[in-house]
This record gives C-alpha cells, sequence and structure tokens, in this order.
C-alpha cells in the first residue's frame, strides 16, 4: 500500500499558506517529515488524519480517496498527536480498553486480549493499573503508540514524539516505533534531525509550507560529501563570515564558535567535514530562506 500526496495545498482562514502544492509518495516503513517549527508538518499530519480539510489537492491511501471517505480512512488509521493528553485518574488498562470500545471492537473477551498483547508490546504491562498520571513523558508516549496500534492499523502518523523524552526514553521510544514500522506505514514529523538519522528509511525536509528535498537519508548525505568544510571563528567574525561564505550552521564549542560552510573546494583555514543528515537539514533550509530574503 502507498499513501499518494498530489499537490495539496493548504490556507488557514487568516490568510497563513500552510501547505504549498505538496507531493509526497510515501511506501511502507519510517518515513520522517523533518522541517523547522512552523513549517507546515502538523498542518500536513492533521490533513492525512482526516482532521481538518485540504484547500485543493489529493491524498490517497491505496484506493482510500483520503479526503473524502474520511470513515474508511479512519478505520486503518493510528494517529499519536503532538500532545497526546490523559486523564490522569484512569489506569493504563481501563483507559486502553475504553479507546478499543470507542474504536470499534466491541467484544469485551477480545477487547482484554487486544489491551494485554499491546500493553505488553510498548513494554508497559507491569504498570496496567497504574494512574496515567503517574506516567513519566516517556510512559505516556508509550501508551499513544499502544492506543494508535488498536485495530492494526495501516498508516500511522506520529507527530513530534521525542519532544520532552530524556535520552533513555527516547531510545526505547525508537526501538518501539523500528519494530512497528516493519509492515505499516509510518510517517514520524519532527524538527529532530537524529530522529530521521536513528529511525527513517525514507525521508522529505519541508520548510515554509514546500518540500524542499526529498529522497534515503543516506543518497541525500552522500550528495554533499567532500563539500562540508569547518572552522572555528570568534564570535565577532561571524558576520564577516557569512557575507564571505556559504554558512550552513554555528555551533558554539567550548566557548568558541564552529561553522560549517558549503563549497566545491577547501578554502584557507578550513578542515574538511563528513557530511552528515544535520548539513544536509541545514543547507537545504539555507538555500531556501535565500530565496525569500534576496
Ligand atoms: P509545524 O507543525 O511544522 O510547526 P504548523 O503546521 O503547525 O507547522 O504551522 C504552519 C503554519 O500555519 C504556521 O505559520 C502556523 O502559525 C500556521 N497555523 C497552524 N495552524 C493554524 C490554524 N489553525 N489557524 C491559522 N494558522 C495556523
Amino acid at each position: 500500500m502507498q499513501l499518494v500526496i498530489d499537490n495539496l495545498s493548504k490556507t488557514y482562514a487568516n490568510g497563513v499558506q500552510a501547505l504549498k502544492n505538496v507531493s509526497l509518495t510515501i511506501n511502507q516503513g519510517m518515513f520522517g517529515l523533518l522541517g523547522p517549527n512552523g513549517a507546515g508538518k502538523s498542518s500536513l499530519m492533521r490533513t492525512i488524519a482526516t482532521l481538518q480539510e485540504a484547500s485543493s489537492g489529493s491524498i490517497t491511501l491505496g484506493n482510500l480517496d483520503v479526503l473524502r471517505e474520511k470513515h474508511e480512512v479512519r478505520k486503518v488509521l493510528g494517529y499519536l498527536p503532538q500532545e497526546f493528553g490523559v486523564y490522569p485518574r484512569v489506569t493504563a488498562e481501563t483507559m486502553l480498553d475504553h479507546i478499543a470500545d470507542l474504536k470499534g471492537i466491541v467484544d469485551k473477551k477480545q477487547r482484554k486480549e487486544i489491551v494485554h498483547t499491546l500493553l505488553e508490546k510498548v513494554n508497559l504491562i507491569h504498570v496496567r493499573n497504574k494512574n496515567l498520571g503517574t506516567f513519566s513523558g516517556g510512559m505516556k508516549q508509550r501508551f499513544g503508540v499502544a492506543q494508535a496500534l488498536i485495530g492494526n492499523p495501516k498508516l500511522i502518523i506520529v507527530d513530534e514524539p521525542t519532544a520532552g523524552l530524556d535520552p533513555a526514553e527516547r531510545n526505547r521510544f525508537y526501538n518501539l516505533l523500528s519494530e512497528i514500522g516493519e509492515n505499516t506505514i509510518v510517517i514520524l514529523s519532527t524538527h529532530i534531525v537524529e530522529d530521521v538519522t536513528n529511525l527513517c528509511s525514507n525521508m522529505a525536509i519541508i520548510c515554509l509550507g514546500e518540500v524542499i528535498a526529498q529522497g534515503h537519508p543516506a543518497g541525500l548525505v552522500e550528495s554533499l560529501q567532500g563539500k562540508v568544510w569547518s572552522r572555528i571563528i570568534e564570535k565577532n567574525e561571524l558576520s564577516f563570515f557569512r557575507n564571505s561564505f556559504n554558512v550552513i550552521s554555528t555551533q558554539l564549542k567550548a566557548g568558541k564558535t564552529q561553522i560549517h560552510i558549503i563549497n566545491d573546494f577547501r578554502p584557507d583555514d578550513f578542515k574538511p567535514e563528513e557530511a552528515s543528515l544535520e548539513d544536509v537539514y541545514f543547507s537545504k533550509i539555507a538555500e531556501k530562506m535565500d530565496t525569500i530574503t534576496v
């Protein structure tokens, strides 16, 4: 099954054009949608999840017309929104049972089995009788995955899932998602490059509502190999370097500023750097920003 987004645009009532002619074809596996805050990721996720209307364009999931056959789409969709609110005084097991009931699993015994299997899968079976209000951020996210998995969805949308998780929780969450991604379409929307590097076999970068790059992460990184150079500079030299070179990122290193630039050959006093997905991300964003400031 494939998710095909064709020329999708969205303008909100206040005039903000959040999506501009977005076209993407997404296959089974983990797909990373990477972009800065305000890029349009949530607008795209909510539209695919049938939670809001598009202004124009189309989305198909297999034979389903996502923008029209919303009810059918919801049967095969799992959605983990950015802010996953939980009822603090309800246990994990009771809440999951209730959501399964809402999703149409009416047989009580079948529901109990499904809830157990899912709680085991997300490693929350030992805390099934604890109130959700006592859960850590990582546990809440894993509970969110469990509810998104009810009914064996064919498409799972996860919006900014690792914000606020500590490194150990983030790792556990990565492992869980990559297991799920094996036979489902999973779209992971994030502004954290590391999430995509660790998890996704395909990706797109979105900025100001437009897709500005797409492909395999490794292929995108390869295209920059041999073109990334770094140099440690004083903070007050930054504007000089910005004027003289294509600076894609700056990073504080032990009180000094390290800049990464893109150039076809090595300028004097610069060091070669192995290209990374972060370099791809920052160079594409910088390119896009340049087109609007010129
Ligand atoms: P992201 O998820 O990448 O941070 P969003 O899709 O939330 O981006 O936002 C894209 C743009 O659309 C932003 O400029 C945002 O302010 C605007 N926007 C998002 N939701 C709404 C809304 N409901 N009404 C008006 N503008 C919105």
